[in-house]
């Protein structure tokens, strides 16, 4: 947002920024009008409320319901519609790889194939220690293909993940998937001339693959798809001139931080005290934090609503312990809603919080998506969360005389 002025307005200093993000906070009422945020007893929360400034953002857009991907990069400041994360990528980030610049990612399946035909696009959906197991196989055989080098994740059942690093990959291929059973497998077609190389590679690696799994049943071939090239993005800090730190103990959540730059140093365990933690030992190294809590989302997803309750109430208790770094400026926020009666992500409002210095201390006296409805932040893209914080924390210079 607001790309073309931002570099002249911005101030380095050293203040603190935190941005503590439960993915899929938001709910939507159930049937006893409550959300999972009012059902939560969260005294810390409530009691930043009242001080500080409260709204509503919207990851990507109005009625829009957003992938993490987008609305990370939304809350990272970035329009998720410039910026799309292709799923190759996310199916990357998801299994801990990583993707630079230049490399290509993709998504692979294990299939099953009889008599030259695709019988079944999931090969029975193996469980994942089998998916482990025969990654493995492809990985001792395939490392690289002509000048390319070849990586290989594998990922939850059939699924797997795909990165080719070398010279002159494009993405611009169609995908090496029938998309229906009872075809025979299809190659990746380049779509456009510079793709020639890549289609080749791509094909040449289906060939090996199920020439290694040819004894195999019913995993013995693989579809790709989904190709994606990192966007050309600027990071955080050539962008607002600030350190900044993702500290998540989920993979993918790693990999959007890095791809705007954000360092992601490796977490000793997977609780929220290790992450706090974390943030306290880089406290002197970093302006801004980005803090990730997945369980929220999960449980949404799960549709179980006490349980996300369970989780936010535990993030309010350990609150005080980001409270007592003293940031200038804190935001507490979601990604996106994941209402657990709809048992999936949603496009409703996200509740916002910011306590900064000089926060308006509106009539929000609690944290939720009622009160937050009644700040003074008033409904705002994700994308402008970022520069509130940084015009509290006095890194926005004056626009203009
Ligand atoms: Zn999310």
């Amino acid at each position: 947002m607001y790309e073309e002025i931002l570099p002249e307005l911005i101030v380095e200093n050293d203040t603190k920024l935190v941005l503590l993000v439960l993915d899929g906070l938001g709910g939507t009422t159930d049937d006893r009008g409550i959300t999972e945020l009012e059902a939560a007893h969260t005294p810390n929360m409530d009691a930043l409320a009242k001080v500080g400034s409260c709204g509503l953002h919207r990851a990507v857009g109005y009625g829009i319901t957003p992938g993490s991907g987008p609305a990370h990069l939304g809350l990272f400041g970035y329009n998720p519609l410039k910026y799309q994360i292709g799923r190759g990528i996310l199916e990357a980030f998801g299994v801990g790889m990583d993707v630079g610049p230049g490399d290509l990612a993709m998504r692979g399946n294990f299939a099953t194939m009889e008599n030259g035909i695709i019988t079944d696009r999931r090969a029975g959906r193996i469980p994942t220690e089998l998916c482990e197991k025969l990654v493995e196989k492809l990985k001792d055989k395939i490392t690289k293909i002509e000048d390319i080098s070849v990586d290989i994740k594998a990922g939850r059942d059939y699924r797997f993940a795909v990165v080719l690093r070398g010279n002159g990959l494009s993405a611009l291929l169609s995908d090496a998937d029938p998309q229906m059973t009872g075809k025979p497998p299809v190659k990746a077609m380049p779509l456009s001339p510079i793709a020639e190389k890549t289609a080749r590679i791509v094909n040449k690696f289906i060939d090996m693959a199920t020439e290694i799994l040819k004894d195999e049943h019913p995993a013995n071939t693989v579809l790709l798809r989904g190709y994606a090239k990192l966007a050309d993005i600027m990071t955080s800090t050539q962008k607002y001139g600030m350190r900044a730190v993702g500290i998540a103990v989920y993979p993918m959540y790693r990999g959007l931080a890095r791809i705007v730059g954000m360092d992601c140093p490796d977490l000793p365990g997977e609780s929220i005290e290790d992450e706090i933690n974390m943030a306290k030992k880089l406290w002197n190294d970093y302006d801004f934090f980005f803090i990730h809590i997945k369980k929220t989302d999960s449980y949404g997803e799960d549709g179980n609503f006490d349980a996300k309750v369970k989780v936010i109430e535990e993030v309010d208790e350990k609150l005080p312990q980001i409270l007592s770094l003293n940031p200038d400026v804190i935001a507490i926020t979601g990604d996106h809603s994941t209402p657990s009666v709809l048992k999936s992500h949603s496009w409703h409002p996200v509740p916002l919080l910011i306590k900064g210095r000089y926060t308006f201390a509106d009539d929000a006296q609690k944290f939720s998506e009622r009160e937050c409805a009644k700040g003074i932040i008033g409904h705002i893209p994700a994308e402008a969360i970022i520069l509130l914080m940084m015009a509290d924390a006095g890194r926005l210079k004056k626009f203009g005389a």
